[in-house]
């Protein structure tokens, strides 16, 4: 792009962030799409200067990405804009989260993510507070604890009576991937199966923080969910437990779809379950190792 041009953009995303006006939102969202990194921070930070006026749902969706730009200051300012979204910005927690510990991340993103983390939490405590929550079958006005319960339970609000009238239902309901969760490792995790337990005890006795089951965008559009991520050292791990020949190809694919976006991914298969600690320190420290030549 031309320097005339890219000036134009550049100068183009501060006058929208400084109008006020809700419907900038739109050309704005189109500049974050831009090659050019200066014109997508300065799209990003525009967008947080219209935070409480235009659409937060959009304006959300559109910063969430960002946050996997290769640029380190667009990240920056997407994290700055989703901050001042408040309880818009929900959705974007564990991705925040994520960065603030990232190994591979600046230590400015660090604390700009630890910060937007606590802005938007604490939006959400005062939000919950205000709240009167009914149930959402009989209508009645929940007691806090009525609401704590049901919700953790179903991420719904039910009045005790409908909790145990929906309970009985649901038991017989339960989605398949929970079912299929019957194993649980020894700091409660619920998992799918040996090998997994064998991982999460492993992890935890290695004292490393992840996650388990959770889903994650890696690449635009295309949903990928590994079974572990290790938000301290940006490592997947995909644990490969079944043997017919459609499993086959999806693990291929997928392992592929980790190489191509430079992903750091750790297999384990059945055979490794009895040297399974030994083999999770050796492959977590290579890949440690190769980042500290
Ligand atoms: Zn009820």
């Amino acid at each position: 792009m031309d320097s005339k041009l890219e000036k134009r953009f550049r100068e183009r995303a501060v006058e929208l962030g400084n109008s006020g006006d809700p419907s900038a939102l739109t050309e704005l969202i189109q500049l974050t799409r831009s090659p050019v990194a200066n014109v997508r921070r300065l799209a990003a930070s525009a967008i947080g200067k219209l935070a409480g006026i235009a659409d937060a749902n959009r304006a959300v969706s559109a910063l969430v990405p960002m946050l996997r730009d290769a640029k380190p200051q667009v990240r920056q300012y997407a994290v700055k804009a989703l901050k001042a979204q408040g309880v818009a910005a929900k959705c974007a927690l564990s991705d925040l989260r994520d960065i603030a510990i990232s190994p591979v991340e600046k230590d400015y993103n660090h604390r700009d993510a630890k910060l937007a983390v606590e802005t938007i939490e604490e939006a959400l405590r005062i939000k919950e507070k205000q709240a009167v929550h009914c149930c959402q079958r009989c209508g009645v006005e929940l007691e806090h604890d009525e609401f704590a319960r049901s919700q953790k339970a179903f991420q719904r609000p039910f009045c005790n009576y409908c909790f145990d009238e929906v309970f009985m239902e649901r038991r017989n309901f339960e989605t398949k991937v929970e079912l299929q969760k019957k194993i649980r490792a020894k700091d409660g995790t619920w998992v799918q199966s040996i090998g997994e337990r064998l991982i999460c005890e492993a992890l935890d006795s290695q004292r490393i923080r992840y996650r388990y089951d959770e889903r994650f965008r890696i690449l635009d559009g295309y949903a990928i969910r590994p079974d572990f991520y290790l938000p301290e050292h940006d490592i997947y791990i995909e644990y490969w437990g079944m043997d017919s020949a459609d499993y086959k190809i999806g693990m291929l694919k997928k392992q592929k779809l980790y190489q191509q976006q430079g992903k750091k991914l750790i297999s384990l298969y059945p055979d490794d379950k009895p040297r399974i600690n030994e083999i999770l320190r050796e492959k977590i420290e290579n890949f440690n190792r190769k980042e500290t030549p």
